[in-house]
């Protein structure tokens, strides 16, 4: 890549804050301030006290209610975000096998971790290029399906839903929520295991892992852990189970991370909801769809009805470098909107997520539009 061209951006155009990675994201300085006021008083004490419990207990219940889930379901947590819940799965809740949907990296992700495992059989793959997702299918024999509300490397969403002729008994479903998870609705019944990491919608720090559970996911969880199947401690959901049952974890979390997960969950709460913080990631992609869709330079990647509320991937032509208007961003304080590398696509790729406003989203566009009227010299007025 040749070196970006210098140009600055004029302040009044530039959004108020230059955050548009996809995870780790934004996070609310309200939330910030809030960590700062228990900082002397919440920070730095045992997690095994009354003082961080009652801090798990609102975040499991609040999310409880933010989910709208039934009374039997389950808030479990831990460490090691999403990634290691993979490993975790491959020990707690997959029998044998499991079928998993892939469309892009992070739902690749979970079926190599899989391939690998020397107690389970090879996974039963459904494969999409990017862009798309496959269709949700029937597998004979599986006992987990694996599906991605959103696909964080391209874009793509899914709709949820159990494949045709399976129910909670015979087959869990499984879904990585990691960055859908307080910015997409869902639908409790569709689904056993609603995960993810909280560096994402909920605007936290990485480093956990936190887990709708449906009775028939605990009970899945119950029965590997009477078969005696060997599992390490840091991956064995039912010890996650019984201190998560406890307000705890296995071992120490980042305090820090369940605080701020607990002040969005909260935000969302007293403002309406998941609808409402839904709501503002639909209202956010509007604006950046909407102007992707009208430039003549940039256009959507992903079409309907896959297209993601929550992570916009926008392709550029070829005579606009992506990677050159995501440098000119950087160096003017905006920052992450590259594309995912693995894609290798010439586009950006922007966060939704719920705590940006969508004011902000059109002020990046302005941004977006500036430099590249600065890139390229022919559309730009002569003096
Ligand atoms: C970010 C992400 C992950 C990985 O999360 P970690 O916290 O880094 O483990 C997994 N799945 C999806 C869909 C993601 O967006």
């Amino acid at each position: 890549m040749s070196s970006p061209p210098q140009i600055i951006i004029p302040d009044q155009i530039k959004p108020q804050d230059g955050r548009f990675g996809s995870g780790p994201s934004r996070v609310r300085p309200e939330s910030v301030e809030a960590l700062q006021a228990v900082s002397k008083t919440y920070l730095g004490t045992s997690h095994r006290r009354p003082g961080v419990r009652e801090v798990v207990q609102s975040l499991r219940e609040g999310l409880h209610q933010l989910f709208r889930l039934p009374d039997d379901w389950e808030i479990l947590l831990g460490n090691g975000g999403a990634t290691q819940f993979w490993d975790a799965a491959c020990f707690g809740l997959i029998q044998e096998q499991s079928c998993h949907f892939c469309f892009g990296e992070f739902s690749e992700k979970f079926s190599r971790a899989v391939a690998e495992v020397p107690h389970l059989n090879q996974p039963a793959l459904e494969v999409s290029p990017p862009g798309i997702h496959p269709e949700i299918v029937f597998h004979p024999g599986v006992d987990v399906y694996a599906l991605t509300h959103n696909e964080t490397s391209t874009g793509v969403a899914m709709q949820l839903r159990r494949p045709p002729g399976t129910t909670a008994r015979e087959a869990l479903v499984l879904v990585d929520a990691t960055s859908a998870a307080g910015g997409m609705l869902f639908d409790p019944a569709t689904l056993d295991v609603y995960y993810f990491s909280p560096q994402k919608c909920f605007g936290s720090d990485g480093g956990l892992w936190l887990g709708a559970f449906s009775p028939a996911a605990i009970e899945r969880v119950e029965q590997l852990h009477s078969s005696g199947r060997w599992v390490p401690p840091t991956l064995d959901l039912h010890i996650a189970l019984t201190n998560s049952r406890l307000q705890q974890t296995y071992n120490t979390p980042a305090l820090a991370t369940i605080y701020l997960t607990l002040s969005t969950v909260e935000w969302m709460l007293e403002n309406g909801g998941l609808s409402w913080a839904a709501g503002r990631s639909q209202a956010s992609a509007a604006v950046v769809y909407d102007w992707a869709e009208k430039s003549d330079y940039a256009m959507p990647f992903v079409a309907e009805p896959y297209r993601s509320p929550v992570v916009a991937t926008i392709d550029f032509t070829e005579e606009v470098a992506a990677d050159d208007v995501a440098a000119v961003l950087r160096a003017n304080g905006i920052v992450d909107v590259e594309s995912y590398r693995k894609l290798g696509r010439n586009q950006l790729r922007i966060s939704l997520f719920p705590i940006i406003d969508a004011q902000e989203e059109a002020a990046l566009c302005d941004c977006i539009d500036y430099v590249v009227s600065q890139m390229q010299p022919s559309s730009t007025s002569q003096p």
